[in-house]
């Protein structure tokens, strides 16, 4: 009874590294943007982050159309 909740939580791990979430939701917010910190690719206009620059420009080209000539491409570690 008392430990009710952790049996009826559902546990969302990371598919990388296993972390666990309670939800979907947070466990890909983490996965994005904070799972072992390793992207280094970013969009500056939404802030989704990339492993390499050509998937970074494949975002830039399908999610921000209109705004792809303006974009800078940054490359950086997040901490
Ligand atoms: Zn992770
Ligand atoms: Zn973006």
């Amino acid at each position: 009874m008392a430990n009710q909740y952790f049996f009826d939580a559902r546990i969302f791990p990371c598919t990388r590294c296993g972390k666990p979430y309670r939800s979907r939701k947070a466990m890909y917010t983490h996965f994005r943007f904070s799972c072992e910190n390793k992207r280094t690719f970013f969009c500056n206009l939404c802030n989704a982050a990339y492993f390499y620059s050509h998937h970074l420009k494949r975002h830039i080209r399908q999610q921000h159309v209109e705004l792809a000539s303006k974009v800078v491409v940054t490359q950086g570690v997040v901490d």
